[in-house]
């Protein structure tokens, strides 16, 4: 299988850290130039070539960060919207603000970053969008009412632009992690009983990591995904497959060893 993304300009949105970290990693050892944003914070910028401030809740500043990466790499092959926050609670007594907030940065970031790469794209005539959507965006949780319908948003704009950007030769994509510990959701601090109750409902019963978020993300980057456009890709090991995925441990539990 071909994969060789050597050379191409990629913008990870939201890398300064957790998924988002890893991506870049996995991109620029595929010998890209990779581009991280996110908000300023005592570790970001790191690298001032290579690490810009940009807040994608801003249009301006997406706008300016585009035309300057443009400039200076002289092309965008590839942007992913990875950016994204958790606002959780109970819809009923759920403030204006975590709903607008989630919306803000989930939907409305995703929707700023692709208008500000899509001109450069579109002069390429070739370009790749892929959009952090999330097994919620299908299966939600109690709780994360903003979140999982601010998802599912992503995953409708995905399939719009994927259409309106198939005759510039663009493909458009979202992806579906499960559960990644990160900062974002502090999974690995949980008791060990909530983080049992949690790998329950995963088919390959371990968490996830940022690596098996980025490896996805580099197969459809590369030329081996040049007809996947407008799809969701299930990358949750198992979270959507099947109810009480368990069921399958005890089972084979009590199956006899070699
Ligand atoms: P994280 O909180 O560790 O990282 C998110 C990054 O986005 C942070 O660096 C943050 O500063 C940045 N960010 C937030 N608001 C921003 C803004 N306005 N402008 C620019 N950058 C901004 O989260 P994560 O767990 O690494 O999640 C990354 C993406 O994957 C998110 O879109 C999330 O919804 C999605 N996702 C995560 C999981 C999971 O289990 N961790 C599951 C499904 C989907």
């Amino acid at each position: 299988m071909q994969l060789d993304l050597s050379g191409k300009v990629v913008l990870v949105t939201g890398a300064a850290r957790g998924i988002g970290a890893a991506i870049a990693d996995a991109f620029r050892a595929e010998g890209c130039t990779v581009v991280r944003l996110d908000l300023a914070s005592d570790g970001f910028p790191a690298d001032p070539d290579v690490d810009l401030v940009c807040d994608v809740r801003d249009s301006e500043a997406t706008r300016a960060l585009a035309a300057d990466v443009e400039r200076r790499f002289g092309r965008i092959d590839v942007l992913v919207n990875n950016a994204g926050i958790l606002a959780e609670g109970l819809l009923e007594s759920m403030g204006d603000d975590a709903w607008d907030r989630s919306f803000d940065v989930n939907v409305g970031g995703v929707f700023r970053m692709c208008k500000a790469v899509i001109p450069a794209m579109q002069r390429q005539r070739s370009g790749r969008i892929i959009n952090a959507a999330s097994f919620a965006a299908i299966v939600p949780s109690v709780g994360s009412g903003a979140y999982a319908a601010s998802k599912a948003a992503v995953v409708q704009l995905t399939r719009v632009l994927a259409s309106e950007l198939g005759p510039y030769g663009i493909t458009v994509n979202a992806y579906a992690p499960g559960m990644v510990p990160t900062a974002m959701n502090g999974f690995a601090e949980m008791p060990q009983a909530a983080q049992d109750r949690l790998l329950d409902t995963l088919s390959l019963r371990r968490w996830e990591t940022p690596q098996d978020v980025a490896q996805l993300l580099v197969f459809l980057a590369s030329d081996a995904a040049a007809y996947l456009t407008g799809a969701l890709l299930d990358i949750s090991g198992g979270k959507l497959a099947t109810q009480m995925p368990q069921r399958a441990y005890e089972l084979a539990a009590e199956a006899p060893t070699a």
